[in-house]
């Protein structure tokens, strides 16, 4: 039989996460914080609990996709937490993306506790979560990796082990600064672009075929194109990613200056008030520089 799963953090990324699980057969228990979310999961055939402790008793996988450290802390540590209440051999996945330190810190943690933890956060975007393609950092033991494969499996189509526990948040770092830096140069070029009266359409049909195309210049082409900003993944979250990884790089020797640039302008963009938009939204604060 499929292990049974407690997820906790239904949000964005959770609810569709959990619901490709329920279409994979496995039994769901989850947890989170919005009562209109718990619903959905109800309507999805999941059972939702009313605290972290309810989610997780009888649970053989736990995992949990929360907003940032804090929340990962307090969920997995805390009295009445994760590692508190889950029995001896289960399988804790972080899939939030949190930093090296803390996921180090939470195996860990489980270890004391006959708990194996991995970490998994991912890439692909609320698209990704939703279509079940999304890309699997994993760092932790490799049997436990390879026990989790399965289930991850049903979320994503790129599953990898990048290495041992935090391994997984480092790569995600990595990814987090590519992401930035490249929405931040396609901001620039569609402003450089309107500015100078070309065809916006025509212009990245032709600049997705090339050499400058990437996941992100197609899957946000609609929020550029359309000035639509709801969120997708919240500039306050790349906010929250933009830390880690300055963090972490300096913890290497790490030098990083278009990280270090990318980095203020996702905290103006926040400090404006678009910490609620989607990180697409760099694109106003191009605009802003440019008088548009
Ligand atoms: P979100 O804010 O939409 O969802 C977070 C959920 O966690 C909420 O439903 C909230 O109720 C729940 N939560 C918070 N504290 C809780 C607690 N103490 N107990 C139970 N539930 C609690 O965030 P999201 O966009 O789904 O992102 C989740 C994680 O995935 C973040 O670490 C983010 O960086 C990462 N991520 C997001 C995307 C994206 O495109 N949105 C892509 C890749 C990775």
């Amino acid at each position: 039989p499929l292990p049974h799963v407690a997820w906790i953090g239904l949000g964005i990324m959770g609810a569709p996460m959990a619901e490709n699980l329920l279409k994979a057969g496995y039994t769901v228990t989850g947890h989170t914080l919005e009562a209109d979310r718990l619903e959905r999961l109800a309507a999805a055939g999941g059972r939702p609990a009313g605290s972290v402790r309810e989610a997780v008793a009888g649970a053989d996988v736990v995992v949990t996709m929360l907003p940032a450290d804090s929340q990962v802390t307090a969920v997995a540590l805390g009295d009445d937490g994760v590692l508190a209440n889950a029995a001896p051999g289960t399988l804790l996945i972080d899939m939030s993306t949190v930093s090296p330190a803390t996921a180090t810190a939470l195996a860990a943690a489980g270890a004391r506790r006959g708990v194996r933890v991995l970490d998994a956060p991912v890439s692909g975007g609320e698209a990704g979560a939703v279509e079940g393609t999304l890309s699997v950092m994993a760092g932790g033991e490799p049997a436990d990796v390879e026990e989790a494969r399965p289930l991850l499996g049903a979320l994503g189509t790129t599953v990898v082990r990048c290495g041992p526990h935090g391994a997984g948040q480092t790569v995600k770092a990595a990814n987090q600064l590519i992401v930035a830096a490249n929405l931040q140069a396609c901001a620039e070029a569609v402003v450089f672009l309107e500015k100078s009266g070309v065809d916006l359409t025509v212009a990245l049909d032709v600049l997705s075929g090339g050499l400058a195309g990437s996941a992100v210049l197609t899957r946000k082409r609609h929020n550029f194109l359309a000035r639509e900003f709801a969120p997708g993944f919240r500039m306050e979250l790349h906010h929250k990613d933009m830390g880690i990884v300055t963090e972490a790089a300096r913890a290497v020797g790490a030098v990083l200056p278009l990280g270090a640039l990318v980095a203020t302008l996702v905290a103006s963009a926040r400090a404006r008030g678009d910490g609620g938009l989607d990180h697409s939204a760099l694109l106003r604060g191009v605009e802003r520089l440019s008088g548009t």
